[in-house]
């Protein structure tokens, strides 16, 4: 009867309007503002304060929450249980604001507890991911092709029963495979999955809108992020517990026409477990850099884009550094790995916590040696070129693509030479190059063009670089592609290097502000190869292919 039915939602349009103007009226009478629930979102954070019962008992609802300031809706603010829970609220340190709501609006306020009840269960009931499944999970993961199987059942969604386990199969793939990122990107068909492996991003799986609604939940919450709020970016973290160690995994959402792409960077410790030599310094490099270490002032610079490996970098002279008796402070954005043995602190912009406020307060610590994340802005190079003139030895980042070039980005930034001169020891620069797969790369002769950039590298080299070379019978190697590197033909990664000394005839240099094309002559003259010909040397010992060192450092060949 169709009718009927009309009258009935006339009905009902002309109750809730009733409803609506009795509140009105009745916040007229307690002096408070009348709020209309049916037209505000609600936050669930902000409901979840207080209990459904309670909530009903009062006739009320939080509504929203702005740090302690809270939005409460009530019916009658004089009702006894209404008080009880405003003042409980109080004593909890919330600003409750008052606003005077509808009943019928306030039921539909309740019914999205049951919303928050599914979400409490995940984040109080299973939080934590369980171990015993992360390491199963890692033990049967040896490929690419091993995580497609185990995931495949799960992508379209109906056979997900625990979410928990499917997003402990990825993370605990991404630790097997060595991924630094795993990305979640939702297209106009599917949710793709891609891990970043070696620097590198592969497409390995794919999920259903379905399946990955259920995910990005699971996601948002064990990072403690807001699950209603889709339409901003939010970060988030997490720690993965294993028996033998604990991993962080921080994660990035961000809303994309077709859903929310999320980000998790596994920050795998095992990863940085790293000495000089593993880095991948050249032994004459590193005899350098170990003499650097053992200066106890001054200041070493590493540089590189973003990637390129500089923080590995200097967490490697971190750990060459730290004995009992030496005290290493640290500010970073963020804290990338836990090292044992000194004190790490975090920039925190909100609390003044910056690079150059963060090294104030370091330096008030007695320090010998400093590891300051990266040098942005002035003040912060300031400090730090102090601290290193002052009997500290400070290591540092500058976003720069070469050594040579890290003295012209100091003058940018209107360091004065003569500071900058004195306080700096030695700068470097780097980037990686993913490995050739030791089980199936491919000897051969190499073409022309590989030939002539091999050799314009050999040209200029050092005598004492090019010890081991064969110039006669150059021969390079070739990715391939095997079951045991997922057929990418590469695996792990390696550094390339250069390094610049701050000597005598630099620090003369220095103060006459000369451009990176004078400091790189300065560089050649000290004997000191370029990250190219470093990068070739690699190529020539079969660690990486000529293709590879394109790719990373075209733009310097
Ligand atoms: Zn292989």
């Amino acid at each position: 009867m169709p009718k009927n039915n009309n009258i009935e939602a006339k009905l009902e349009e002309f109750r809730a309007k009733e409803a609506e103007d009795f509140a009105e009226l009745m916040a007229q009478k307690y002096g408070i503002p009348y709020a209309d629930l049916s037209r505000t979102t609600i936050d669930l954070d902000a409901l979840k304060l207080v209990s459904q019962p309670d909530a009903e008992a009062g006739k009320m609802a939080v509504f929203q929450k702005t740090a302690k300031r809270l939005q409460v809706g009530v019916f009658n603010p004089t009702l006894p249980k209404a008080k009880e829970v405003v003042e409980s609220l109080q004593r909890k340190g919330y600003q409750p604001e008052l606003f005077l709501v509808s009943e019928p609006s306030l039921k539909r306020a309740w019914s999205r507890y049951s919303e928050i009840s599914a979400f409490e269960e995940m984040t109080t009931g299973a939080i934590e991911l369980s171990a015993a499944r992360l390491e199963d999970a890692m033990v049967k993961v040896k490929t690419i092709a091993d995580f497609q199987e185990l995931i495949a059942p799960f992508s379209g969604g109906a056979k997900i029963k625990n979410v928990s386990e499917v997003l402990e199969l990825i993370l605990a793939s991404a630790l097997a495979l060595d991924a630094s990122d795993v990305h979640l990107e939702p297209q106009e068909k599917a949710v793709v999955v891609r891990l970043r492996l070696d620097g590198v991003l592969s497409e390995v799986a794919t999920f259903t809108a379905t399946a990955y609604a259920l995910l990005l939940s699971r996601i948002k919450l064990t990072s403690e992020m807001k699950l209603n709020v889709k339409d901003r970016a939010q970060d988030g973290r997490f720690t993965l517990r294993t028996s033998q160690t604990q991993i962080e995994v921080r994660v990035s959402s961000l809303p994309g026409p077709y859903g929310e792409t999320i980000v998790m960077r596994v920050l795998n410790p095992k990863t940085i477990a790293l000495t000089l030599e593993d880095l991948g310094l050249h032994p004459e490099l590193q005899a350098i850099v170990k003499k650097e270490l053992k200066k106890p002032n001054g200041m070493i610079l590493t540089t590189g884009p973003t990637g390129s490996g500089k923080t590995t970098t200097l967490y490697a002279f971190v750990k060459a550094v730290n004995e009992p008796g030496v005290k290493i402070i640290t500010i970073e954005d963020p804290i990338e790995y836990h090292i044992p043995g000194i004190s790490q602190t975090q920039v925190d912009a909100a609390k003044g916590y910056t690079f150059a406020n963060g090294l104030r307060s370091i330096l008030r610590q007695d320090p010998d040696t400093i590891l300051v994340g990266e040098i942005r802005d002035l003040e912060t190079a300031e400090i730090a070129m102090h601290a290193a003139l002052t009997g500290h030895l400070v290591f540092s980042t500058l976003h720069t693509n070469s050594a040579a070039g890290t003295i012209p980005r100091l003058i940018d930034l209107k360091a004065d030479p003569a500071i900058i001169a004195p306080a700096i020891n030695i700068t470097m620069a780097q980037r990686l190059v993913r490995k050739l797969c030791p089980h199936c790369k491919k000897e051969t002769a190499p073409s022309a063009d590989e030939k002539k950039l091999i050799e314009d590298a050999l040209k200029k080299m050092p005598a004492s670089y090019k010890k081991e070379v064969k110039a006669k019978s150059i021969r390079v190697w070739k990715a391939s592609g095997c079951a045991r590197c997922s057929a990418i033909g590469y695996k792990g990664r390696i550094g390339i290097f250069e390094a610049f000394l701050v000597d005598d005839a630099v620090e003369k240099l220095i103060l006459a502000k000369p451009s990176e094309g004078d400091l790189r002559e300065a560089m050649e003259r000290q004997g000191m190869i370029t990250m190219v010909q470093d990068g070739v040397l690699k190529v020539l010992r079969g660690l990486t292919s000529v293709d590879e060192l394109v790719r990373v450092a075209g733009e310097d060949i």
